[in-house]
């Protein structure tokens, strides 16, 4: 049993000020496997004290002391590979080979990669006019992560802050906190100066309430639902706090008439499955060309045995349980709102896989005969369900491609370069994969439209815990 009953403030474990328990458990056996406290409004208070006691002398460090600190963080990390491997398993219930190859590895890039930016990295700027245009930390910043993916969300934000010689307090998802408190250990031991990087476990009610209405924190990241950025915005409205979000999706998958549809198939179910659907850049509407339908979900049916749900801890296994059994209830219940609305299941469907009645898992789904104005389509469902849409010609499929609230993500299969230009340069969101490449951790990372604001990631989400301060006539 994982108990960690303190916060970690100032650079030490320290008592919670308040008295109730948060049990966590892992998904895939129901079973409680660790305890945290539920941080206090206190908690938070010390906590932001310490980050803003911190700020002046961290603001102060060299970009070459930050690259250094950052490649430090980075070697502590790798020290802590299985720890951090097996604590993912457990309470995010990600099978094994993607909590190493995924999960832990995402974490590691961005501090590694936050480093590589900040060697070329330019913080002073000489313009004409004796001008100099001069980036400078935003100052304290909270810290706000889910469940998902608990290492990547917190790593990118830390990574980013660091470099930018920010000091922080992260509150990560009370659903898996241990993959963060490993991460306070990792700081600790890479000797980050004190206060530099506080932890405040907790719910959203009290701490996340407390750090987006907070007078003393300067900026709030926020990754998580929409509705609670919504709240996050308005809250921070009050100190006219700076906000960046990274929320939901409804990302497209164009698949085009060129392009082999074994091949496609593989690429949409990936997709849509990685991570049990708990992915917020999961390509969850799949365009298919009208001709190409039967061929395209013949190929699916082919391919979806290949990825085998089960427990996390063999192998073996692709997808893992949900999260929760809220989140089993969620996915069961947008299931079912697809067939009312007349769509057709090739694959799957409602209850949990046969023989497996503990754990939060659900069947992989396949819809097809979807229309893109169907709940199913439009609204974000966060578990492995596809919603195959066709279309007639490729303006169509960008009309589809675009009709969401959303924009996290796009991707496009094809062989004719052109057309792939095309759509790529058509679809409204923030990062377009084509025919299934892999993630590049220098590319900015965000939303356009109600997915969110500001972007993560390499350059781009250092430049997010930056001010930019005008030095008119000066003269060197
Ligand atoms: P959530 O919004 O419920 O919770 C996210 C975090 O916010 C948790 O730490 C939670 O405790 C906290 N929180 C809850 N209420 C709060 C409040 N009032 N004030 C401040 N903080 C509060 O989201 P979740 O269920 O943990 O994660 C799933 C959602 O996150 C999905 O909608 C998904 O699309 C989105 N997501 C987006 C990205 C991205 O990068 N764009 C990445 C992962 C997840």
């Amino acid at each position: 049993m994982r108990k960690q009953l303190k916060h970690f403030i100032n650079g030490e474990w320290v008592e919670s000020t308040g008295s109730t328990i948060i049990d966590v458990i892992n998904p895939a056996t129901e079973e409680v496997i660790g305890q945290i406290s539920d941080g206090t409004r206190e908690d938070l208070d010390k906590a932001v004290a310490a980050a803003r006691a911190a700020f002046p002398s961290f603001s102060q460090t060299t970009k070459e002391e930050r690259i250094e600190l950052l490649n430090r963080i980075a070697d502590e990390y790798e020290k802590r590979k299985d720890d951090l491997v097996e604590v993912i398993t457990q309470e995010l219930g990600s099978p094994l080979p993607m909590s190493e190859r995924t999960h832990y590895s995402m974490g590691l890039a961005h501090f590694r990669q936050a480093a590589k930016e900040l060697e070329t990295f330019e913080f002073n700027e000489k313009r004409p006019n004796n001008t100099v245009v001069r980036k400078e930390p935003i100052g304290v910043s909270g810290l706000i992560t889910p469940w998902n993916f608990p290492t990547n969300q917190t790593s990118t934000k830390l990574a980013s802050a660091f470099a930018a010689g920010c000091t922080v307090i992260l509150k990560p998802s009370e659903l898996t906190p241990f993959a963060a408190i490993i991460l306070a250990e990792v700081f600790q031991a890479a000797g980050l100066p004190k206060g530099v990087f506080n932890l405040v476990n907790g719910t959203g009610e009290v701490v996340g309430n407390g750090i987006s209405s907070h007078p003393d924190i300067d900026l709030v990241s926020f990754t998580g639902s929409g509705a609670v950025g919504q709240k996050i915005t308005e809250n921070a409205a009050k100190t006219i706090k700076k906000v960046a979000l990274e929320l939901g999706g409804k990302s497209p998958l164009v698949v085009l008439d060129d392009f082999d549809m074994k091949k496609a198939a593989q690429i949409a179910v990936t997709n849509v499955v990685f991570n049990s659907g708990q992915v917020c850049t999961a390509a969850t509407r799949t365009l298919v060309p009208k001709s190409k339908h039967d061929e395209f979900i013949e190929a699916v049916k082919a391919v979806l045995p290949n990825y085998r749900v089960g427990d996390p801890q063999d192998g073996t296994n692709f997808l893992g349980p949900l999260i929760s059994e809220q989140q089993y209830e969620r996915v069961q219940g947008y299931i079912e709102k697809g067939i009312e609305e007349g769509a057709t299941i090739v694959e799957g469907g409602t209850g949990k896989p046969e023989g497996m009645e503990k754990g939060y898992y659900v069947k992989p789904t396949v819809f097809t005969n979807v229309k893109n104005d169907m709940v199913i389509a439009q609204e974000e469902i966060f578990g492995p369900v596809m919603s195959v849409i066709t279309y007639e010609n490729i303006d169509e499929a960008i009309e589809i491609a675009n009709d969401t609230i959303y924009g996290l993500a796009g991707y496009v299969v094809g062989e004719d370069q052109e057309t792939v230009q095309k759509v790529a340069n058509s679809i409204r969101a923030g990062r377009i994969i084509v025919n299934g490449a892999s993630g590049d951790f220098s590319a900015p990372f965000g939303g356009y439209k109600q997915s969110g604001i500001g972007r993560e990631w390499g350059d781009y989400g250092i430049e997010e815990y930056l001010e930019v301060k005008s030095v008119v006539g000066i003269s060197s």
